[in-house]
């Protein structure tokens, strides 16, 4: 089993305040993860240099993610509403840099949320440019961008992994990868395998999730056929849990993803069924 299995920190802790994530690099670690997914969206107070230094004690990897707004959307018309976007996308990428990561991921390319109208030409265009420029300077940095495949409620850009794909062979840098989510595929695509069958190598970061973001395995998602896919492609990247419940908020974020149930209240018993379920399911597929 080669895969870093990862943890999104908001199964812990809604801010980025040095005593949340010292709190979630703690617990991440104890629950026996390799990895923490910290979401750069409300990152104003995060002390690159102190969180890079817990995770280093901890031994832990991060990965970073992110999503736009609509007022800072590089899928805009409008060049303020672009720049302003590819300001904050900049600023990410430096952050992540600083904290040890090698990854910054999410939905990059437009604002997290519902769109009252489709993609234009002009926005798209937007989109190729910014991520291109964005792309040369990760490459720079020694690292790679992920794009993640979400929703038509949260994105109008790519809800497909085919689309993805679309959007990756017009940018055309190879430091720019496709980020699977089961939880957003359950929504748009046909089936969980055939999209990581297409993706195959041009795979960078996988998000687990249930179809209604809560316990992994309660719900109906077919994990079985995705990780025996994942086996198939012989991805070795990252595996990441992601849940969402009312019993953490991370002010904005929680609104633009619709978390408004409480799907779960402890945490620690979350994380640690979540990470003995990806493994048995990771090793069950590479025995089969
Ligand atoms: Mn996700």
């Amino acid at each position: 089993m080669t895969n870093p299995i990862g943890v999104h920190a908001l199964v812990w802790v809604g801010d980025t305040s040095l005593p949340s994530l010292t709190s979630a690099v703690e617990r991440t670690a104890a629950a026996g993860y390799d990895l923490i997914e910290l979401t750069l969206h409300d990152s104003v107070d995060l002390d690159a240099a102190a969180t890079r230094k817990l995770l280093e004690e901890a031994g832990l990897g991060v990965a970073c993610s992110r999503g736009l707004a609509f007022d800072a959307d590089i899928s805009s018309a409008d060049p303020a509403v672009v720049e302003k976007g590819a300001g904050l996308l900049q600023e990410s990428l430096r952050l992540t840099h600083e904290l040890g990561g090698s990854i910054l991921t999410g939905v990059l390319y437009s604002a997290l949320g519902k769109y009252a109208a489709p993609l234009s030409p002009g926005g798209r265009a937007n989109v190729v440019t910014v991520l291109g420029e964005l792309a040369a300077e990760a490459a720079g940095l020694g690292m790679s961008l992920g794009l993640e495949v979400v929703n038509r409620y949260e994105t109008n850009v790519v809800n497909t992994a085919r689309e993805a794909l679309r959007l990756l062979d017009d940018i055309g840098a190879n430091n720019i990868t496709v980020h699977l989510d089961t939880y957003h595929m359950n929504i748009e695509e046909d089936d969980l395998v055939r999209p990581v069958l297409e993706v195959g190598e041009r795979l960078g970061y996988v998000h687990i999730g249930e179809n209604h973001r809560g316990y992994v395995g309660s719900g109906h998602i077919d994990f079985g056929a995705f990780f025996h896919a994942l086996a198939d492609i012989a991805y070795t990247g990252p595996v990441t849990f992601e849940s969402f419940s009312s019993a953490v908020v991370a002010q904005g974020l929680s609104n633009d993803l619709a978390v408004w149930r409480n799907m779960w209240s402890d945490g620690d018993d979350l994380a640690r069924q979540a990470r003995t379920y990806i493994a048995a399911q990771l090793t069950a597929s590479a025995h089969r």
